[in-house]
């Protein structure tokens, strides 16, 4: 068991306020940081979209109370000093973009206690790239998590070469006490491991559909068929949304420019994002 009981979550967007609202479903006290009161009200909306969909997705306990009950465990600051004061680990899902996320940890270094352990969950960042700024680096480590936590739980555990292995295996046994499965990562790897498989499986994708090769919903029958997989890169891709693919290809460099513009040309340019827009590869 983790000596984790307070926990800070710094960011309640898409990622933050999920990570929030279930770290409070597991029992544990939720500060939810935020830069304005006026964003800080629009969690709350979250926090309360977020039981309802507890409940409609059948979670466990949820209809009996727990979901409505996680919402009284969070409490809400837009000031850090106030919302780390007394936090045994602050959670970090703000903007990935890099000089901010930098500028975060050094203010949060100096005005979070000693004890306080830093977990980052960017997806593209690595540690390394922050721990320097935090003050702490043997308290700091990344703690990933993937959209809609509540369903798709894995946390992926990864720090540097300075992390403290004591304060490794308390954030991994922490992960397990929110319901996530922990993943361990033994040395930093951009990506992780989710990222690391999936973005080279989704871009082969593209490159046959965008080649000419063949269909996209061809492509997705035989990986569905031939392997018993769920969902092919094109299903996956519209459940994302084809704007983070997009970003990702077109910041890898000449050779995965022509995806990059096919997915923009043929999709992104007519309005079909994904699941969310109501079509993508497929029509929802
Ligand atoms: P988001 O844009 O939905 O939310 C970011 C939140 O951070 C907003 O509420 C914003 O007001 C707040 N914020 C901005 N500046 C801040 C500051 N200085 N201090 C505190 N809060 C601040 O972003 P997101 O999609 O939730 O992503 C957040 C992090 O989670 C990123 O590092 C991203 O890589 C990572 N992540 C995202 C996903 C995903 O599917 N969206 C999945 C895994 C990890």
């Amino acid at each position: 068991m983790s000596d984790i009981k307070n926990v800070t979550v710094l960011g309640t967007g898409v990622l933050g306020s999920q990570i929030a609202y279930q770290t409070a479903y597991s029992g544990f006290a939720v500060t939810a940081y935020d830069i304005s009161d006026e964003i800080l009200a629009k969690a709350k909306e979250r926090f309360e979209g977020l039981a309802s969909t507890y409940q409609a997705d059948g979670v466990a306990g949820a209809a009996d109370g727990k979901a409505d009950a996680a919402l009284t465990r969070i409490a809400y600051s837009s000031d850090l000093a106030a919302a780390v004061a007394d936090a045994d680990l602050v959670i970090e899902a703000i903007p990935e973009v890099l000089a901010l996320k930098q500028e975060t940890y050094e203010q949060l270094g100096k005005v979070a206690p000693a004890k306080t352990i830093f977990a980052t969950n960017s997806s593209t960042l690595l540690p390394s790239d922050l721990k320097d700024f935090t003050g702490r680096p043997a308290k700091f480590l990344a703690l990933h998590f993937a959209n809609q936590v509540w369903k798709f739980n894995t946390a992926e555990v990864m720090g540097t070469a300075d992390t403290d292995p004591a304060v490794f295996d308390e954030v991994v046994a922490f992960a397990g006490e929110i319901g996530m499965v922990p993943i361990p990562i033994h040395k930093e790897k951009a990506g992780y491991v989710l990222n690391s498989l999936l973005v080279p499986f989704l871009n082969a994708g593209y490159a046959l559909a965008a080649g000419g090769y063949a269909e996209p919903k061809d492509i997705d029958n035989v990986w569905r068929i031939a392997t018993g997989a769920p969902m092919g890169p094109f299903q996956i891709t519209d459940i994302i949304g084809l704007t983070t693919p997009y970003n990702i290809l077109s910041n890898a460099g000449a050779e995965a420019k022509p995806l990059a513009d096919w997915i923009k040309t043929n999709y992104i340019d007519k309005g079909k994002l994904g699941v969310a827009t109501g079509e993508g590869f497929y029509s929802y």
